[in-house]
């Protein structure tokens, strides 16, 4: 059922989140997907394991819903590597040949794909201070693999990483040197993968060479960055030294003034893990209009809801600022990139994003946003539109396997 040849190349991507298990083995050198698994909503009753075997050149098919709640990451590992072996079955000859794994926070140690070696390891164990959110469950993952298959090599590929090519001026801060110096307090970005997917995506679209353009890719899920990217390479990011600041997203807040925090401290008795919580995971759509839900809110707005609308306008609002201070920072730009959740599917969202921007050289076509097109900006616009399905996985993968076959030749 699996057309594979035996000369394929197997490569697990392992995408360990704060609260679920995304992994996918792609076979190279065709980058087709054949297995993908999601175990969603780790620690609550809704927590499930969901596997789609994905024959190539057919659509992905459900194989299996497990209903055990899987109360830790641990446990969602155990069963990630119970299917995997169940699958080496399926496969006779052909065998993973290498784990990349998506770590979150790469610091300004770790700047490219990485083999994990034991003092590796030890490296990332030290990195979890700048990453508590993000980093823990990604080396979890990455232990759990390693004893799992000691003889398959392992390469962390850091969401960061694309961003190390930001300019000093643009990833410093203008706060006490020592931060900088003594706690590392500056400027990362994340998202990193996705940008540079879609970005390679648009030079192919384009027929150009990444090399060539300047662009401004926004990833639009429930996680939102912006990334002004100059002759293929990034020159500025809307995350921060972590994933809260920049544009208001699902539940995290964006850009705030640092001093609200500290005051909120002053006169309320919320622990600073009770703040965290709020501007993570309490803030941005959901705290405007309760809902994290951009398909939700445009439906309330339509009927009248003035919560809604307000989390919409100010959504939008603070993207446009974003395109806005891109187009300067880049001087001259080849094409905008809509992604993730909201950039993929809201032509809605686009289409406010994008208008009455004419005099920037930005027209949409709004027949073309409307289906859905790659290509969505007019014939007259100076400046391509586009909307790329993101495909971090794939991006994380590819990355892996380059750094092995580089190290191997
Ligand atoms: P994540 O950052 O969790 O990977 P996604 O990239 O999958 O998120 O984006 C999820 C978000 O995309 C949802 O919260 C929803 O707001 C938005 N979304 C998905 N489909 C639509 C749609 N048709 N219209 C508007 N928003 C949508």
């Amino acid at each position: 059922m699996m057309k594979l040849n035996n000369t394929d190349q197997l490569v697990l991507v392992i995408n360990s989140g704060s609260s679920s298990i995304k992994y996918t083995v792609f076979s190279f050198p065709n980058e087709s997907n054949v297995l993908h698994g999601e175990i969603s909503d780790i620690g609550s009753i809704h927590s499930y394991h969901r596997i789609y075997l994905n024959c190539v050149d057919t659509e992905p098919m459900l194989i299996e819903r497990d209903k055990e709640v899987f109360k830790t990451h641990d446990q969602g590992f155990h069963s990630i590597l119970d299917t995997l072996s169940r699958f080496d079955e399926t496969i006779d000859d052909l065998e993973i040949s290498v784990i990349a794994h998506r770590i979150v926070h790469g610091g300004d140690e770790f700047i490219s794909p990485t083999v994990i070696t034991d003092s590796v390891l030890k490296q990332l164990d030290e990195l979890l201070h700048l990453a508590p959110l993000h980093n823990p469950n990604n080396i979890l993952g990455v232990k759990i693999c390693h004893d799992a298959f000691p003889s398959i090599p392992q390469v962390a590929v850091f969401d960061t990483a694309f961003h190390q090519t930001l300019p000093d001026y643009a990833y410093r801060y203008a706060i006490p040197q020592s931060w900088y110096e003594d706690y590392k307090i500056r400027r990362y970005g994340f998202h990193g993968s996705s940008h540079q997917y879609v970005a390679t995506q648009a030079a192919q679209l384009l027929g150009r060479p990444l090399a060539d353009l300047n662009l401004i890719s926004l990833h639009l899920g429930n996680g939102a960055s912006a990334c002004a990217i100059k002759q293929g390479k990034s020159i500025d990011t809307s995350m921060g030294f972590t994933p809260m600041e920049g544009l208001i997203m699902g539940s995290r807040s964006g850009d705030i003034d640092a001093s609200i925090p500290l005051y909120i401290q002053e006169i309320s008795e919320l622990t600073d893990e009770q703040l965290e919580h709020i501007l993570n995971e309490q803030s941005g759509l959901q705290a405007l209009a309760g809902s994290n839900d951009m398909a939700e809110l445009l439906e309330r707005e339509k009927k009248g809801d003035d919560a809604a609308k307000l989390a919409v306008a100010a959504y939008v609002y603070r993207i446009r600022k974003y395109i806005g201070s891109y187009l300067v920072a880049l001087g001259h730009v080849d094409a905008i990139i809509f992604t993730a959740g909201v950039g993929e599917n809201s032509a809605e969202i686009r289409l406010r994003c994008c208008q009455d921007l004419e005099l920037f050289g930005i027209k949409i076509n709004s027949d073309l946003n409307v289906k859905q097109n790659k290509l969505i900006s007019d014939v007259s616009s100076a400046i391509k539109i586009m909307v790329i399905h993101t495909n971090e996985e794939l991006q994380i993968a590819l990355e892996a396997r380059q750094k092995i076959m580089k190290d191997v030749s």
